[in-house]
């Protein structure tokens, strides 16, 4: 009984349901843009492929802009490529009148554009791109920025194994250059990690908060380093030559 029920009810459904396709006898027309710049709203620029689809006999299409022939097609698919460029700025219509065997002429919907110049079309899409870049421009210039903002007008470097404190943030151990620092605000969160930049050898890297004894360990490390006179105090390359020059004045 349910199954009767049922074959009857998609009986109905399919004689009910409409068709989708347009009728046989019409002809649509169809834009795509191939290059340029389209508002999305009919405010056009560029190069444009106009298609005609109608019934099976169709045999050719005649695009209209306005009441100026644009070009025809005569074999499928009924396609005109133009060039906005090529017709004067503002509204036109664009339609088609197809050619059956059968019917005789049948015509078109209509297309509503509007052609703009160029500058406009790349205004508008610049309208769009420029913030964008903007925003770009922007993030990276505070990544280059901050840390600069954040390190400036620090004390001086702390003499090596010199106790010190490592704030909000921890301290972490350089895989650079193997000494404590503190982590830094601006450093970059991954996790458990930080994306820091290490303040006495200035090299970034992903560093997690060390534990206390890590950290005792490699200010320890670092005070044996100093008393074998690892760190050389800072110079600059004029004194390190300076430097080297009188050192090779003494060998002679
Ligand atoms: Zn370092």
């Amino acid at each position: 009984m349910t199954a009767i029920l049922n074959i009857l009810l998609l009986i109905l459904f399919l004689v009910s349901t409409p068709k989708e396709s347009f009728q046989d006898d019409q002809l649509q027309i169809r834009m795509k843009r191939n290059w340029g710049f389209s508002s999305g709203t009919g405010r056009i620029q560029g190069t444009f492929t106009i298609t005609g689809i109608g019934p099976e006999n169709l045999s050719q299409v005649v695009f209209y802009l306005d009441e100026q022939i644009l070009g025809e097609a005569n074999s499928p698919p009924f396609e005109l490529r133009f060039v906005t460029d090529d017709y004067p700025l503002g509204p036109h219509q664009i339609s088609a009148v197809g050619s059956t065997a059968a019917r005789g002429e049948i015509v078109s919907n209509t297309i509503q554009v509007e052609f703009v110049s160029a500058n406009e079309g790349w205004q508008a899409a610049g309208n769009i791109i420029i913030p964008i870049v903007v925003v770009v421009l922007g993030a990276i210039g505070l990544a280059v920025v901050v840390p600069l903002i954040f390190t400036r007008g620090k004390k001086k470097q702390l003499p090596p194994g010199a106790a010190r404190s490592y704030g909000h943030y921890g301290g972490a151990i350089c895989p650079k250059c193997s000494r404590p620092f503190s982590r830094h605000i601006y450093g970059l969160n991954l996790g458990l990690h930080k994306y820091d930049r290490c303040p006495y050898c200035g090299k970034w890297s992903l560093v997690r908060r060390a534990s206390k004894e890590e950290l005792d360990a490699a200010e320890e490390a670092e005070l044996t380093a100093a008393q074998e006179g690892k760190f050389q105090p800072q110079t600059s390359e004029e004194e390190a030559l300076q430097r080297d020059l009188e050192d090779s004045r003494f060998e002679d």
